[in-house]
């Protein structure tokens, strides 16, 4: 049964291939008679490579033509409705085809289509009977509908439809008539060929009588089938509102195929072996001494979570936690100690950070962190001298380098580790998918797997975490260092911008600190990015002609920009304008103001990161959002929140609401699997209710695990791939 559903479920391969051989792929989509490849393109552009995914591809509204209206009562109404129509007589302009009509009442009504074709003139002819869907509106001096949809009224179709008409997420080029065609033969099919080893799969519920009592929520295929065409009947109500019981059970499938394949990947991880690193932390260990040197003590939010990620380390098995901790919370030395421990249990440890910028500020502060204890550190980046490579690649093949620093160049083929112990991976929500399997895939090669502490300064709110995070161990940390005076926002139109740069000159630049001044993002062109960075950094340059005022961009050489960088910690630099490679990690404490350019043009989550670059010293900060109106409602919303809000988790929360979970920064890319149809906040309940069920399909006292690895195939199919990474 399970191969029943992966033979045809290669998504991966049919996106490989798909140029290609199409005839292949229009295969792939069996049983569905006479498809051809252009509409098997469209459907894969849909997700749907198959009559699962087809059966899965519910309708996201309903038009309801269960009820057929005069004209008097359609205008009382603000929606879409049907009408029967005999056809007067139409008239052809050079932009619409008006066509004229009445109803069994007399009534007058002119339907105009803006677009049309040439035959219609021959369909709507006077006498002709039709049936339109659409809206209607009180014109000037009659009734009229613009662009409905229609049908020539015969036998076939003359009594009204008994259920609502399914309207479908669909591409370019697909028809709505196509795709509802489509799965309701699928659906018939299914129907009559329950019983047969072709269809079986699709019709038979995943879940075993017991649970299905238990849950109280209709069979599978019952909910599916009336989801697709919902009698005229039903609860209406429930139905739009989202909890209709069938829409109920899909919405619980998809989070139990999550929670299963979650708890499965944690079950798998728990079967490796990890390289205990178990040390004893007396005076003179490592751990001790970093301690010791330090100028600060650590926060007790630092010393919990510490503490939390030492246990991990301790343990045989590889852990898999994510350090959570608002911007400046200070992660990066708890990473340290992790770091620490591992050197001393004798084994490598790996960071990886997003940008060359944040990699190297962390070999700084790993050298000065570790310089008493004759640690070798090495650095790798995508563009470097092949010189210097080659030297750090030996020293890591052959373990002389104990601390390994880089970019997602940590993972490239050539880099072989000699005893690899740990790997932290900082602001791990700005890696891709593919990075984080190619990691995995790195990182697995023994029999020993590393353990993994990844870090984020975007906290994920609660049912997230319960969720799609449930394979991860959470340390949050609630408190920032001490001595912190809060960031002032400041939200300042464009129009006063000569203001802002008298007060950055008086108030800031006069009193030896430093700006960062960061340009708005262009999304359409990298050029216009960078044009406006250039325009800024001369305006700047020429208005506070005694500083220095830099321009730090993404299209500079490694080397560049890591020069620029230093020398803005050196105070060389006064004002660094910059398109958003500042926007993670670094740490300037002397730098004090954050100026945003365009703010309403970034995401929130992106902005709390950014003004989180400031605040780091003793001074007072501030954080100056220009906007240039008019202001979308999205905007002046995001705006509104991070100039009331300085709490990451709240900030967090509220980006969520604005965007959706599909969106959320890190769900999207970090491969953990997206959900369709439920809603992790409004569906909570279905969600504590998936796990209890969970934890019953996978106790193997009870049920044969086939049971949930075919309901994961069916929610999921390849895409579980992610979960187990
Ligand atoms: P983030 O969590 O954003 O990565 P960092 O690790 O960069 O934050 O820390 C921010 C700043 O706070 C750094 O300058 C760091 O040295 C400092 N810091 C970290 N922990 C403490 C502490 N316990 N007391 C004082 N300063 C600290
Ligand atoms: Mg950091």
């Amino acid at each position: 049964m399970k191969n029943n559903v992966s033979n045809k479920n290669s998504k991966k391969n049919s996106e490989k291939n798909s140029e290609k051989n199409s005839e292949k792929n229009s295969n792939e989509i069996s049983n569905i008679k006479n498809i051809d490849s252009k509409l098997a393109k469209q459907l894969q552009r849909l997700n749907i490579f198959n009559d699962n995914d087809l059966l899965l591809h519910l309708p996201n509204r309903y038009e309801d033509e269960t009820i057929i209206y005069s004209i008097k009562q359609a205008l009382q109404i603000d929606n879409s409705v049907s009408l029967n129509l005999t056809v007067l007589n139409n008239e052809q302009s050079s932009k619409y085809l008006l066509v004229n009509c009445k109803d069994d009442n007399g009534d007058f009504i002119q339907i105009r289509f803006m677009h049309f074709h040439p035959f219609w003139l021959k369909m709507l002819v006077a006498n002709a009977k039709i049936r339109i869907f659409g809206k209607v509106k009180q014109g000037f001096n009659y009734a009229e509908t613009i662009h409905p949809k229609f049908e020539i009224l015969n036998s076939y179709n003359a009594a009204p439809k008994t259920t609502l008409t399914p309207i479908y997420p669909s591409t370019a080029g697909l028809s709505q008539y196509t795709l509802q065609n489509l799965i309701s033969s699928l659906i018939f099919k299914i129907e009559n060929g329950k019983n047969t080893a072709e269809f079986e799969y699709l019709y038979k519920d995943s879940l075993p009588e017991e649970i299905l009592k238990k849950i109280h929520l209709p069979t599978f295929f019952r909910s599916i089938k009336f989801l697709h065409a919902p009698n005229k009947d039903c609860n209406k109500t429930a139905l739009y509102k989202g909890d209709h019981p069938a829409l109920m059970r899909i919405k619980f499938d998809e989070i139990l195929a999550q929670q299963l394949s979650l708890r499965k990947a944690i079950l798998n991880r728990k079967k490796k072996h990890s390289p205990s690193l178990k040390i004893s932390f007396d005076n003179n260990s490592i751990v001790a001494k970093l301690l010791n040197n330090l100028p600060f003590e650590l926060t007790k939010e630092q010393q919990k979570v510490a503490k939390e990620i030492s246990n991990d380390l301790n343990k045989k098995f590889p852990m898999h936690r994510l350090l959570q901790g608002d911007v400046g919370s200070g992660k990066t030395i708890v990473a340290a100690l992790a770091a620490a421990q591992c050197i001393q249990a004798d084994f490598q440890v790996a960071i990886m950070a997003p940008t060359e910028v944040l990699a190297e500020q962390h070999v700084q502060k790993f050298s000065q962190w570790f310089a008493d204890f004759g640690v070798e550190i090495a650095f790798l980046i995508g563009n470097q001298k092949s010189k210097e490579k080659k030297l750090f690649l030996q020293k890591i093949a052959d373990g002389s380098a104990k601390i390994i620093i880089g970019t997602h160049a940590l993972i490239q083929d050539s880099v072989n580790y000699h005893k690899l112990g740990l790997v932290i991976i900082d602001e791990q929500h700005r890696f891709g998918v593919a990075q984080r399997l190619n990691l995995q895939q790195k990182i697995c090669q023994n029999d020993l797997v590393p353990h993994q502490l990844m870090m984020s300064a975007t906290p994920i709110p609660r049912s997230l975490a319960m969720t799609l995070y449930a394979d991860l161990n959470i340390s949050t940390m609630n408190e920032l260092p001490p001595g912190r005076t809060p960031i002032k926002t400041l939200l300042i139109n464009n129009q006063r911008r000569h203001e802002i740069i008298q007060h950055i000159h008086k108030n800031i630049l006069q009193k030896n600190q430093q700006v960062y001044w960061v340009c708005p993002l262009v999304e359409e062109s990298e050029k216009l990015e960078l044009q406006d960075a250039i325009n800024t950094q001369k305006e700047l340059q020429i208005l506070l002609p005694d500083f220095n005022v830099e321009l730090s961009h993404g299209k500079q050489k490694s080397a560049e920009k890591l020069a620029i960088m230093q020398r803005f910690i050196e105070n060389q630099i006064q004002i660094l304008v910059a398109t958003t490679v500042i926007e993670v990690g670094v740490d300037v404490p002397n730098a004090t103001v954050m100026v945003i350019e365009h703010a309403e043009r970034f995401g929130l989550a992106q902005l709390h990161q950014l003004r989180g670059r400031v605040g780091r010293g003793k001074q007072a900060s501030e954080c100056i959002l220009i906007f240039y109106p008019p202001l979308s409602e999205l905007a002046k919303k995001r705006l509104q929140t991070i100039y009331e809000n300085n709490d990451g988790f709240f900030i967090a929360q509220q980006d969520l609401k604005l965007r959706g979970p599909g969106e959320f920064v890190g769900s999207k890319q970090s491969g953990v699997i997206l959900l369709r149809y439920a809603n992790l906040e409004e569906d909570f309940q279905l969600v504590e209710q998936a796990q209890e069920v969970a934890t019953m399909l996978l106790d193997e006292t009870k049920y044969p695990e086939q049971i949930a690895d075919f309901h994961i195939q069916r929610w999921l199919g390849d895409k579980i791939n992610f979960a187990e990474n």
